[in-house]
């Protein structure tokens, strides 16, 4: 008999998590004002709301937070940290921030100005904010593909290259730089194949312009393209990192996701010139450059968990877990961004609640509905995160309105898959009568899904 399928880890501690009853839940959603960025962690059994910083350390990262150097200035473990991300990257220039929108803030107080237009590929919503913020445009040039949440193709997270040149012709004095998320989050954590990352550094090239990686996934971007793409099943996932970050200038990174922290982040770039102008922002705003801002043990952690994370063992246990909720889904007929990505599942909510119109926010009806369920937090990825137009302040409704249940890495176990598929298929067994979503109360001008008010309708 072939052996089954098993984490390529065992559990050394525990962290007890607490059920709740269905009258708690709807009294405590009603006072988180039905946006789950409320809610109190311990009203919530199982926390799928981010894969960000919620991920459980190993036992070695733990150890090098014993070892942690919190001198001020040179300390070795800011030393140790650069020394892994060139071996990682060939990246020669690093600035430690305090986490990956913090890293965006300092480079692109350099780099962006008003006016400007950055080209990518869904550009993640701080990267937006830290774009808009600085009254430019971030140019979404994804591929069409990636929309269609029932379509099956390997690397959904492209960059769609006549999108990006015809751009780059139409806008040439205004692009500072091209920026490629790795994988794609907001398309729902779809991997960008190593051939595409080519074809944009050739477009990059040819119009003379920089290229930088949001990176926070970059490891499980590295496992799509072992897995998936012609050419790489023999070589390991640090050389496929390596290869990827060859085609890049610069990296911004939430240490968060990849680097299996709970707070940390990074510029690294082989540019002097982006180094020199973007060092004296990193004071100003997060600390000295040896430590941006990081503690001294969290940068020895973070050096251990990149080192971990780019071995294909611990990316196979992550994503085959991914994979395993993916087909209870399947098996329940529940409608997702296909293929599964690499941190989360993505339930296409308006092909689930089909009565709920727009206006009232069928992603964040379902993340509703399925806390009531069962206290599960995912987390809307949809027509709320997706803010209001900078310039008609209308809502934004013409890209894809999604349920995001992310895994955090090496947390939950597949009991907890069974649990949270079992509960969305109860939400699905129901979803002819749910048929009113929710209406917004209050809500800030940028990034308005974490703090908005709403009330059901
Ligand atoms: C999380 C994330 C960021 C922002 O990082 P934080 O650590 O949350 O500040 C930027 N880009 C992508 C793709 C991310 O997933």
């Amino acid at each position: 008999m072939e052996l089954p399928f098993a984490e390529s880890w065992k559990i050394k501690m525990v962290e007890p998590i607490r059920k709740s009853t269905r009258q708690e839940r709807e009294q405590w959603l009603k006072e988180a004002h039905y946006n789950v960025f409320q809610l109190k962690s311990e009203q919530v059994y199982i926390d799928l709301i981010t894969d960000s910083g919620t991920g459980a350390m190993s036992d070695r990262q733990w150890a090098g937070i014993m070892l942690g150097d919190e001198s001020y200035a040179g300390a070795s473990s800011f030393f140790k940290l650069k020394e892994v991300i060139t071996r990682l990257t060939g990246f020669e220039y690093v600035i430690p921030t305090h986490q990956g929108r913090a890293a965006e803030n300092v480079l692109f107080s350099y780099l962006v100005h008003e006016g400007d237009i950055i080209p990518g590929n869904s550009h993640f919503d701080t990267t937006k904010g830290h774009i808009e913020s600085r009254k430019a445009i971030a140019l979404d040039c994804t591929i069409d593909e990636a929309r269609q949440t029932q379509l099956e193709i390997p690397f959904k997270g492209n960059v769609d290259p006549a999108k990006l040149e015809k751009a780059l012709q139409e806008h040439h004095s205004r692009i500072p730089f091209i920026i490629v998320t790795i994988t794609n989050n907001t398309a729902g954590g779809q991997p960008v194949s190593m051939q595409n990352l080519r074809e944009v550094r050739n477009i990059a090239d040819k119009y003379n312009k920089p290229v930088i990686f949001d990176s926070a996934r970059f490891a499980e971007n590295a496992y799509f393209i072992k897995t998936r793409e012609e050419g790489y099943q023999d070589k390991s996932i640090k050389e496929i990192t390596k290869e990827m970050f060859a085609l890049a200038d610069g990296m911004t990174m939430s240490a968060k996701k990849d680097g299996i922290v709970n707070m940390g982040g990074f510029i690294a770039t082989r540019r002097q010139d982006w180094y020199e102008g973007a060092k004296g922002f990193c004071v100003q705003f997060e600390g000295y450059l040896t430590y941006g801002g990081m503690n001294g043990r969290d940068m020895n952690a973070l050096a251990i968990g990149l080192d971990e994370n780019t071995k294909f063992n611990n990316l196979e246990t992550r994503i085959r877990q991914i994979e395993y909720l993916a087909k209870k889904l399947d098996e329940y007929g529940i409608p997702y961004q296909r293929p599964a990505g690499g941190h989360a599942i993505f339930v296409d909510a308006p092909k689930v609640l089909t009565h709920v119109p727009k206006e009232e926010f069928p992603a964040q009806t379902l993340t509703v509905e399925l806390y009531l369920e069962a206290g599960i937090r995912g987390c809307e990825i949809g027509y709320l995160l997706a803010d209001r137009d900078p310039v008609t302040r209308e809502n934004r409704f013409n890209g894809l309105d999604l349920l995001r249940l992310a895994i955090p890495r090496r947390v939950y176990t597949d009991n907890h898959m069974n649990v949270i598929a079992a509960a969305l298929k109860n939400v699905y067994d129901r979803r002819e009568t749910i048929t009113r979503g929710v209406r917004i109360t209050w809500e800030a001008p940028l990034m308005r899904h974490f703090t908005v008010q709403l009330e059901r309708l």
